[in-house]
């Protein structure tokens, strides 16, 4: 298997203009250390490549692109250049110019990555022959940490910086890839959300078993609970937030309101959601926002139809209800709809397969070649739009990621894609490879 087989670890290169961002991006890509993938069109404009830092593959990226102008608007143009980059980093090495010292631009650009939650190398650049030791002692006030002095002309300083970076790269996943890869020895983290007296607090009785949680017809009656762990024979699976379920609603806000809010929160710390919906109320437009915010957080959902007990024409609510969803949110294309009743416990057995899997298409990698074949047979279809009189070039396309599958899109003027040429895109992914009702996400890297 080639080591570009599945994605790599990304490392960013960002700072302001003619730091020596290209310079430092050339000495760690050159001969020292082996380059072990070329992307064809990507390494032609040095944007980015895959190398090896010590016994590491990881795919390196450079931000620079443009020329030092006005400085009015240089920080808000690095912004923009590095935004996407900095998305999908893990680490970013932030390089700053030791001789000229710190810049307005420098700390403006410091201020913004600290709260981008990335991990962070801190590098003085030009640093040959100590100089620059001021500035380096300046850089400690960024608050990001130890600056590496280096010299990338002379290639000083490159295993310090090699070593820092090594540090902060997330933990090495083995090269055969398996679904469950990520973190299986954890359980599976399940939030189970939806409006007032759907029926959550009925639906986690039965899935422990037991009368832990207090129901009844009034929302909110429900009191603060424990950390809940299912066990099934595939495994354990952990509730979040159960907590956030039943807080009581203050005074000053509506259950409306607070299911949202508590649905935010149980949202971020899970992977999996289940939005429980009121078969017999049908999709609310609060149900919709719910799930438009699982999408936004990018996490994998279910929609959980309760209450089938009480139905009658059981076949058309479904559908109804699966279209209402599809047709308001386009990445929730083919979602796990599963309906039992929480009150007799029929059907509930459905709910965690289909967590399960949703969990496992959330967390799929699609190897390089078999992406790239459907990749080149996509665009052969479909050719992408003219924009503005021109031709948009897509070149290549890379999962960055997953938890939600994360590709990046290498080429000129990618970010002018429109959305029907994106959906087009993401749907045929999801068609080729089995994605269906997960978030896919596109990010655009542009070459000049
Ligand atoms: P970028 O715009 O950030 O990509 O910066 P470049 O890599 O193009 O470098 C800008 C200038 O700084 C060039 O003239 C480089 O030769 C110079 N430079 C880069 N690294 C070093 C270094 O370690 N020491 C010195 N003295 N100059 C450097
Ligand atoms: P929560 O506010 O979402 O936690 O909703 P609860 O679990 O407290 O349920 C609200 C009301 O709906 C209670 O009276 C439940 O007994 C009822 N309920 C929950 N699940 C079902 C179901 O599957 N069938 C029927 N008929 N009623 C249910």
């Amino acid at each position: 298997m080639s080591l570009s087989a599945k994605s790599l670890p990304v490392v960013v290169i960002a700072g302001r203009p003619n730091v020596g961002k290209s310079t430092l991006f050339n000495r760690l890509a050159g001969r020292r250390y082996a380059i072990v993938s070329d992307q064809p069109g990507v390494t032609r404009d040095r944007k980015s490549v895959d190398i090896m830092l010590q016994n590491r593959a990881v795919t390196l990226m450079d931000t620079a692109g443009w020329e030092e102008d006005d400085p009015q608007t240089v920080f808000g143009r690095m912004r923009e250049s590095s935004e996407r980059a900095v998305d999908c980093a893990d680490v970013i090495i932030f390089c700053v110019d030791a001789r000229a010292g710190i810049t307005p631009v420098d700390e403006h650009f410091a201020q913004w990555l600290r709260k981008q939650g990335r991990k962070i190398v801190l590098v003085a650049n030009k640093a040959e022959g100590h100089a620059g030791n001021i500035a380096a002692l300046e850089m400690y006030s960024f608050g990001l940490g130890e600056p590496i002095p280096v010299s990338a002309e002379h290639g000083e300083g490159m295993v310090d910086l090699v070593d820092a970076v090594l540090e902060r790269l997330p933990e090495e996943t083995p090269l055969d890839f398996s679904e469950d890869e990520e973190e299986s020895d954890r359980p599976l983290r399940l939030a189970i959300v939806g409006r007032p007296n759907a029926g959550k607090s009925t639906l986690i009785n039965q899935l422990l078993g037991e009368q832990r949680v207090i129901t009844g017809p009034e929302a909110g009656l429900t009191r603060d609970s424990i950390a809940v762990l299912l066990k099934d024979d595939v495994g354990e699976v952990e509730l979040v937030d159960t907590a956030g379920l039943r807080r009581k609603a203050r005074i000053d806000e509506t259950l409306e309101k607070m299911s949202v809010s508590a649905s935010i929160e149980a949202l971020k710390m899970a992977e999996v959601v289940v939005l429980v919906i009121d078969a017999e109320l049908g999709v609310h437009e609060q149900d919709l926002q719910i799930a438009r915010l699982v999408e936004r957080e990018g996490r994998c959902c279910v929609i959980a139809l309760n209450k089938w007990d009480i139905l009658e024409n059981r076949d058309e609510v479904r559908q109804n209800i699966k279209d209402r969803i599809e047709m308001s949110l386009s990445q929730m294309n083919g979602i796990a709809v599963v309906s039992f009743s929480a009150l007799t416990g029929r059907g509930v057995h459905k709910l965690l397969p289909a967590v399960r899997r949703a969990y496992e298409i959330w967390n799929k990698r699609i190897p390089t070649g078999a992406l790239n074949r459907w990749f080149e047979e996509a665009l052969t279809r479909h050719a992408p739009p003219m924009v503005d009189g021109r031709r948009l070039k897509i070149r290549y396309i890379t999962q960055a990621k997953a938890r939600p599958p994360t590709f990046i899109l290498f080429g000129t003027r990618t970010s002018k894609l429109p959305m029907d040429y994106q959906r087009y895109l993401v749907n045929g992914m999801r068609a080729t490879f089995d994605m269906p009702g997960t978030p896919i996400r596109l990010q655009f890297r542009d070459s000049k």
